[in-house]
């Protein structure tokens, strides 16, 4: 059986993981309408991966005994100024998620829950991944600045990316 503190953490970060899906829709929704369309496909696998980090919380509250609660979500922006201002507050969005997973972590470890502590590895490595990623993209963008060729050229790339199942959630199907 899982704490009821730890229990309220866990669906506040299934609410997060949802906002941030929530997010990334809508940023692939804005890019298809700007004719970004491999900008687009970026942001709707991005989506599909946070709706994935929320499953995995879900699995995971179940299989302790846990219940799952599911709050509202909250409205998100919908319109960036440009990809560059769309993977800025990527970034800036992602240094906060890793921020609650580090909390939960920390309160894991107060609680003295080392299944959930265990549990959090995956997403603490994710969060480097993420960070990383869209760093990567903003330097990229930063270089590419006004020239619509070199902006094409990676807007092909990013439409080539596919949406895999993260490994907590492939190895439970
Ligand atoms: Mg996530």
């Amino acid at each position: 059986m899982i704490s009821t503190k730890i229990q309220d953490a866990i669906n506040a970060q299934i609410n997060a993981e949802l906002w941030s899906a929530y997010l990334y829709l809508s940023m692939g929704m804005h890019f298809e309408s700007e004719g970004n369309a491999g900008i687009a496909n970026w942001f709707r696998i991005q989506f599909k991966e946070e709706q994935a980090h929320a499953e995995i919380f879900i699995n995971y509250l179940i299989s302790r005994g846990g219940r799952v609660i599911l709050k509202p979500i909250e409205a998100v922006p919908t319109t960036w100024e440009s990809p560059l201002a769309a993977y800025v507050a990527t970034l800036e969005h992602e240094q906060k998620v890793t921020a609650l997973i580090n909390n939960l972590y920390a309160l894991a470890e107060e609680e003295h829950d080392y299944a959930t502590r265990g549990k959090l590895d995956w997403f603490v490595a994710e969060q480097v991944e993420e960070e990383e990623t869209a760093q990567a993209l903003i330097d990229r963008l930063k270089l590419i600045g006004d020239n619509g060729l070199a902006l094409y050229m990676l807007d092909q790339e990013l439409a080539s990316r596919v949406y895999n199942v993260p490994s907590p959630l492939a190895a439970k199907a």
